[in-house]
């Protein structure tokens, strides 16, 4: 073979390896504007890459020249489609055609049947280059090449065609076929290093948006801590830019404490292979940090982490559980300032509220007072009389309305009421009203204030502190009834012990001289020898006893209702005492029988106040005798062995149901068809019941209407 043949297909080459540049160039990037026009500009610089191939032939004889441009327009059809391959075989064809000689119809011919295979290959297989595209460009290359050779007739002159056959034959169905699958391998090569670069690129712009298009911080670490990707989020949070993070670790970001716990927790992840997960306040902000193991490759393990956000979701759980301490918040038996300090230190977990105050408004004085002041910088040094005339805080009082107040909203208010600022400045201020439990009248004003963050409230936070005011509103009125109330009540108690004073006193004066009538009726009703004159002087004397027990049942009462009874306990044989009341009212000769029921034992002790006992007896027995017309009454003891029962029994008119409760009640008789019948105060069984109680039993009664009644209490035994 003739060796200037190879020369010339080299350079060819050459020349075909510069072609398969312009697909890089004008073909695959600019494949978004793959428009006419550049399919145009396209077909036009085949052509000339043609035209330049034909300009490096090799010449078999003259007019018989031998180039590649059936490996250009065969790949030309087949990697640039139909279009710019007919305009680049349109150029290369004419210019065949000018050029002339022998060879002329078949060069034409040659161009012709290249460009057609590769076009038409395209054509019906469009999806040639997906898989085993080597055996397309094999068969592809070869079919191009044997059209080369059968236009090798088309060489005028017998002996020239002759010479042709010989000397092409080979080249032409071996190596340019070789050459156009070179070729199309190459143009195939770059196809694919284009498509792997647009996956990339679409795969870096998806992970891009999914990376920094999220509003969770992400980074990730590698095997030494060094931070190899963050996102903007991350950035924006850490308050660094991406150049100040990448390629550093913790330690160089951040302060000790922080990198400490960051390091400890990457190496938990790096050595479990599991997920950890931790909260923390990082700038202001609570978040959480999920930190899990990222395989890097050849073996080794970096970190990677999700921040995020939970300062809402925090504030919420936290507003719920103040909420919640606020309504179960006891507002009995509380101080005011313990009271607003507590709900103080719990505001502060959901309002900036380092600077807290309450004005209380006193109405007369036109003037306020600070019952809690917690403040930066200022201080109230009067803190009962403040006048605020043109504060905000006057302002809110006065209209009844939470404010938030920043400088924006000062200035509006400032146009209608002169304001006056009262102590240090601070941008932003939040106000609301402290009502009376009517919702009338405003009684004072909350305020919280922040000097450093304008932005530190917002009007959720207003909402909020209101019901903070209206729960320390509802306090302060409590308070303020309940010390009314306790005043009232001391001066009722006051009034009470000068009444108590005064009965004392009169009770003395009445007695004297009520005893001297007693006395000496009972004198005049033995000497009137004159029957009715007798009978008038004992009536005076039963009248001056049942004076004498008024006046002693009033006395009781008034000394029960003052508190000033009291119970003098000594240890005696209540047995005795019941004998000698016994005796004491046999003596008085009753219409009745009286009987006296005691257990076998000589004696039995008890702890207690005798007198109070004998009283109560007394008067149990007194409306026993009054309300028992035939029959009898019995004085009883039953031993219980730790207690000891006393009663006293009567067969009397009895007591209804109804009532049995009511005739404890001080001045309640038992009335029949609306009037009295029975004398007395109705006195006489709430002292009983009274001293039933001082003395630490309680009165039981049984009875029955037409059948009799039984009084009972219990005393305990003395322990010996
Ligand atoms: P007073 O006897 O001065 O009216 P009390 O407080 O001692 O006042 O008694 C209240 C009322 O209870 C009496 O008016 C009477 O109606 C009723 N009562 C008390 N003791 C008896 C009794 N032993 N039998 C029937 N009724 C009684």
């Amino acid at each position: 073979m003739d060796k200037s043949l190879i020369v010339g297909l080299l350079q060819n080459v050459a020349i075909l390896l510069a072609f398969t540049l312009i697909y890089d160039i004008v073909w695959e990037s600019e494949k978004k504007f793959r428009s006419r026009a550049n399919k145009v500009y396209a077909g036009l610089i085949i052509g000339a890459v043609g035209v330049l191939l034909m300009n490096t032939p090799w010449t078999l004889s003259p007019g018989l020249v031998f180039d590649t441009r059936t490996v250009l327009l065969v790949n030309a059809g087949l990697f640039f489609g139909p279009f710019a391959t007919i305009i680049a075989a349109i150029v290369i064809g004419i210019y065949r055609f000018f050029m002339g000689g022998s060879g002329v119809w078949m060069g034409i011919a040659t161009i012709i049947t290249s460009a057609s295979v590769g076009i038409l290959w395209k054509m019906y297989r469009p999806s040639w280059r997906k898989r085993n595209y080597m055996v397309d460009l094999v068969i592809v290359s070869f079919l191009a090449h044997f059209c080369m050779f059968l236009s090798i007739f088309l060489v005028k002159g017998e002996a020239v065609r002759a010479n042709t056959f010989q000397t092409m034959t080979l080249p032409i169905l071996v190596i340019y076929p070789l050459f156009a699958i070179l070729v199309g391998r190459l143009l195939i090569n770059r196809m694919n290093n284009h498509k792997v670069k647009e996956e990339l690129e679409v795969s870096e712009a998806r992970y891009d948006s999914f990376v920094n298009r999220n509003s969770d911080m992400m980074f990730m670490k590698d095997e030494n801590g060094k931070y190899i990707v963050v996102n903007d989020m991350f950035c924006k949070m850490a308050g660094k830019t991406r150049e100040q993070l990448i390629g550093l670790t913790d330690l160089q970001v951040y302060d000790k404490s922080h990198s400490n716990r960051y390091i400890v927790t990457d190496n938990e992840v790096i050595t479990t292979g599991d997920i950890v997960i931790f909260e923390e306040l990082f700038n202001g902000k609570i978040t959480e940090t999920t930190k899990f193991p990222i395989n890097l490759g050849k073996n080794k393990l970096g970190v990677g982490a999700i921040i995020r956000d939970v300062t809402v979701k925090h504030k919420k759980r936290e507003l719920q559980e103040v909420l919640l301490y606020l309504s179960r918040l006891s507002l009995v038996d509380q101080e005011l300032k313990i009271f607003i300090e507590k709900i103080h230190f719990h505001m502060k977990k959901v309002i900036k509220a380092d600077n807290f105050y309450i004005a209380l408004y006193d109405k007369e004085k036109d003037k306020y007072k600070f019952p809690y002041y917690v403040d930066e910088y200022d201080t109230v040094d009067d803190i009962e009389n403040y006048s605020l005339h043109n504060s905000l805080t006057d302002f809110v009082r006065m209209t009844g309305k939470g404010m938030l107040i920043n400088s924006q909203t000062e200035k509006e208010i400032a146009e209608q009421f002169p304001l006056e600022s009262v102590g240090e400045y601070s941008p932003v201020w939040l106000g609301a009203p402290l009502m009376d439990s009517s919702l009338k009248e405003v009684i004072g004003v909350a305020a919280v204030q922040d000097y450093h963050d304008e932005e530190a409230y917002t009007e959720e936070d207003l909402m909020l502190f209101e019901i903070f005011a209206n729960t320390i509103g509802i306090f302060i009125e409590r308070i303020t009834m309940l010390n009314r109330l306790k005043e009232a009540k001391e001066s009722a108690e006051q009034g009470n012990r000068l009444k108590t004073a005064f009965l004392a006193n009169m009770s003395h004066e009445i007695r004297t001289p009520l005893n001297g009538i007693i006395g000496f009726s009972e004198m005049l009703s033995e000497d009137i020898e004159n029957r009715e004159h007798r009978e008038y002087a004992q009536i005076i004397n039963t009248s001056a006893h049942r004076l004498l027990s008024t006046i002693n049942d009033i006395m009781d009462i008034a000394k029960i209702e003052s508190g000033q009874v009291s119970v003098i306990k000594e240890n005696f044989d209540v047995l005795l005492t019941l004998r000698e009341t016994y005796y004491f009212f046999k003596k008085q000769n009753l219409k009745v029988d009286l009987k006296l029921a005691l257990p076998k034992n000589k004696s039995i002790d008890v702890l207690s106040d005798k007198i109070k006992i004998q009283q109560i007896i007394t008067n149990l027995l007194n409306n026993a005798i009054k309300f028992t017309p035939e029959g009898f009454i019995e004085i009883g003891c039953i031993d219980e062995g730790e207690t000891v029962q006393l009663y006293v029994k009567d067969t009397g008119i009895g007591i209804s149901e109804e009532d049995k409760e009511r005739i404890f009640e001080r001045f309640a008789q038992v009335e029949s068809n609306g009037r009295r019948v029975y004398g007395g105060t109705g006195l006489g069984l709430s002292i009983v019941k009274e001293y039933v109680g001082l003395l630490g039993g309680e009165m039981w009664l049984e009875s029955e209407v037409g059948k009799g009644s039984q009084f009972s209490f219990r005393l305990k035994k003395s322990a010996n």
